[in-house]
């Protein structure tokens, strides 16, 4: 089992075929994933096509992740918490100055992707929307979102099989309201 750091991330290749286990290890704690061909980084995870081929905007166990080229690139075999986003973006520097009213420096999923993914030549600009493993953003019927606190409680994990070889970056969410305030690691292994 690998430990990703509170407010840190990761970024690792996963085989077609590996498995890839995310946990949340203490409960409350969002993990921001994107997923990348190895063969050729263009090709990287989409929101966009995912909501529309799964048609839903919940995506869960039985759900595949869908590629900007319309292919799939993991299908998520077990999720047992049940909650996840894949609407909003990475939190980033600009989040906190823009939502939270924070100048100082803050800590961001964004910036724990993109340092992870330099060394396989990935830039800040290359880094989509992220799978939001354990988020739990509410939608109301005209269109409100807020962010609520992640129902995962200790030990929830998700299930994910890889469809074609990947580059994979994950991290430990860095954001006080997707965390109910406090900062947590997550644990993640590779499974044959
Ligand atoms: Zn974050």
């Amino acid at each position: 089992m690998e430990v990703i750091k509170k407010q840190t991330g990761a970024a690792f290749s996963l085989k077609k075929g590996q498995k890839l286990r995310v946990v949340d290890p203490q409960g409350e704690q969002v993990s921001d994933m994107v997923l990348f061909n190895s063969e050729d980084t263009r090709e990287k995870i989409s929101s966009g096509k995912t909501l529309d081929f799964e048609e839903s905007i919940l995506i869960t166990k039985g759900d595949f992740l869908w590629s900007n080229r319309s292919r799939k690139m993991m299908e998520i075999l077990e999720d047992t918490n049940g909650r996840n986003d894949f609407l909003l973006a990475p939190c980033s520097p600009e989040t906190f100055q823009i939502m939270y009213k924070n100048p100082e420096y803050h800590p961001s999923c964004f910036e724990n992707l993109y340092t992870n993914l330099e060394k396989f030549d990935i830039q800040p600009d290359d880094v989509p929307t992220a799978f939001n493993i354990f988020m739990n953003v509410q939608f109301a019927a005209d269109g409100k979102l807020s962010v609520d606190p992640p129902l995962s409680k200790a030990g929830d994990y998700v299930l994910f099989q890889a469809q074609m070889d990947l580059i994979v970056a994950l991290t430990a969410c860095s954001a006080e309201d997707s965390n109910n305030g406090s900062f947590k690691p997550i644990h993640y292994e590779i499974l044959e």
